[in-house]
C-alpha cells in the first residue's frame, strides 16, 4: 500500500499527464488555492528540480535559488503550467520573477497578488480587497463567473486536504505507523499538485489502509531514544535533509517550512463562519493572514511565540535552520531566533540550501556532528 502510494504521487509528469482542466501554476502557500479551483483551474505548486543558475542571465545570480530555479525550469521550454500563473508579493524575489515571467515567459495570465504583512483588521480587509481583484481578473480574462458556492466548495475540498494531512501527520509524529519524515514530505508536496479531489481520495485511502497495516504500533520506546528535531525555514527543495537527519538517528518532530506543517495548519471553520458572515473572500483572507506566520511576516514575536510552543510540546532537543541562500526574510529572523534558543539552552544549526537536488556531503557531516552533540548532551 505504501509503496504504491508513494510511487505514484512522486512521479512529478504523472500529474501533468493526469490533469485534464487548464492549469494555474503558483508558488507561495499564501497563494489562495481555493480560488484557482473555483475557477475551474488546477492548481499546480511550481517546485521545480532545474538548476538555479540556468536563469543567472535572466535574474542575478545573488537570487533566490527558488526563483531562479522557477523561471530556469519554463524558459525556452514547453511546460504545462508557464501560461497562467499567480504570484504573491511575499518578497523582492517573487516580484522580480513577475517581471521576468511577464518578459521573457509571457502567458496568458501571469498575475501579481499583493499580500499584507500582518493580520489586523485592515489587512485582512485590504487582502479581501485583493482577493476581490484576482477574481474581477480571472473572470474577465476567461469570460467565466466564480461564484460564492464554488468558493465554498474548493474551501471545503482544500479543508479536507489539511485534515487528512493532520491526520496522518498525529499517526507519524506519535509513531503509530511506519511512516519516515521524508515519506511525509513527500505525500504533503504531492498534495500541492495532485488534483485536490483525486488526491483527497487516495490520502483517505492511504490513511485508513497505513493504519490497518501496520496495525497501530504500540511500542513508543522508539521515540524516547531519539533526538527530536525541529526544522524552520522557508522552503524545503531537497528532502534527503530529512533523510540524514533520519539516518543519524534523528526524529523531525515538526517542519516549520512552506512544505512542511505550515502547509496544512488548521481549517477555514467553515460550518461556524458561514452562519456569521458569508463572504467567503472574508474567510480565505482571515484563513491566509492568520494560519502560522512565514519569516516573511516580520512578526518575529508571534513567530518565536510559536516556535516555542512547538519546542515545549514536543520536547524538541534540537533546532535546525534550513535557509535558501540570500532569502533575505528567513535570514533576516535568524540571528534573533538563534540567541532566544541559546537562552533556552537549546541548539541549533543553520543550514544554506541552493535548490540543487543533492545535499551536500558537507552539509550531512554537519548535520552528524549536530546529532552527535544532541545525543552526548543527553
Ligand atoms: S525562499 Fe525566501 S527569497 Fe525565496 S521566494 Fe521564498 S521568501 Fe522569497
Amino acid at each position: 500500500m505504501k509503496v504504491e502510494f508513494l510511487d505514484y504521487i512522486c512521479h512529478k509528469n504523472r500529474v501533468l499527464e493526469t490533469i485534464k482542466k487548464p492549469i494555474m501554476g503558483w508558488v507561495c502557500t499564501y497563494t489562495p488555492v481555493e480560488i484557482i479551483i473555483a475557477a475551474g483551474f488546477h492548481p499546480y505548486r511550481i517546485i521545480p528540480s532545474t538548476d538555479p543558475s540556468l536563469a543567472n542571465s535572466y535574474l542575478d545570480s545573488n537570487f533566490c535559488p527558488y526563483v531562479r530555479s522557477c523561471l530556469g525550469e519554463v524558459l525556452g521550454k514547453e511546460s504545462e503550467y508557464a501560461d497562467n500563473l499567480i504570484i504573491v508579493n511575499s518578497c523582492d524575489a517573487m516580484r522580480r520573477l513577475y517581471d521576468a515571467w511577464r518578459h521573457y515567459v509571457q502567458g496568458t495570465f501571469i498575475y501579481l497578488l499583493d499580500l499584507p504583512r500582518d493580520n489586523s483588521a485592515k489587512d485582512i480587509q485590504y487582502y479581501q480587497d485583493n482577493l476581490q481583484s484576482l477574481i474581477d481578473g480571472l473572470e474577465e480574462k476567461f469570460k467565466i463567473k466564480i461564484s460564492e458556492d464554488s468558493l465554498y466548495q474548493a474551501i471545503s475540498v482544500c479543508n479536507k486536504t489539511r485534515e487528512l494531512l493532520a491526520e496522518l501527520f498525529d499517526l507519524y509524529i506519535n509513531e503509530k505507523v511506519s511512516l519516515s519524515a521524508v515519506e511525509f514530505l513527500q505525500i504533503v508536496k504531492g498534495s500541492m499538485s495532485f488534483p485536490q479531489e483525486e488526491y483527497n481520495g487516495l490520502l483517505k485511502k492511504f490513511v485508513k489502509g497505513v493504519k490497518i497495516e501496520d496495525k497501530i504500533l504500540s511500542d513508543d520506546s522508539q521515540i524516547e531514544n531519539k533526538s527530536k528535531i525541529l526544522i524552520t525555514g522557508t522552503i524545503m527543495d531537497d528532502l534527503s535533509i530529512a533523510e540524514v537527519i533520519e539516518d543519524y538517528g534523528g526524529k523531525i518532530v515538526f517542519v516549520d517550512m512552506c512544505t512542511g506543517n505550515r502547509y496544512f495548519q488548521n481549517q477555514i471553520p467553515l460550518k461556524t463562519s458561514k452562519k456569521i458572515n458569508n463572504n467567503p473572500l472574508r474567510l480565505l483572507a482571515e484563513y491566509y493572514l492568520s494560519k502560522t506566520p512565514c519569516p516573511r511576516m516580520m512578526n518575529l514575536e508571534k513567530r518565536w511565540e510559536y516556535l516555542l510552543k512547538i519546542i515545549k510540546e514536543n520536547q524538541v532537543k534540537g533546532v535546525i535552520f534550513y535557509n535558501l541562500k540570500f532569502c533575505d526574510t528567513s535570514f533576516f529572523e535568524l540571528p534573533i531566533i538563534r540567541e532566544r534558543l541559546q537562552k533556552h539552552k537549546i541548539p541549533s544549526l543553520c543550514l544554506e540550501g541552493e535548490f540543487t537536488s543533492s545535499t551536500s556531503g558537507r552539509i550531512k557531516t554537519r548535520i552528524q556532528a549536530f546529532l552527535e552533540v544532541l545525543e552526548f548532551a543527553g
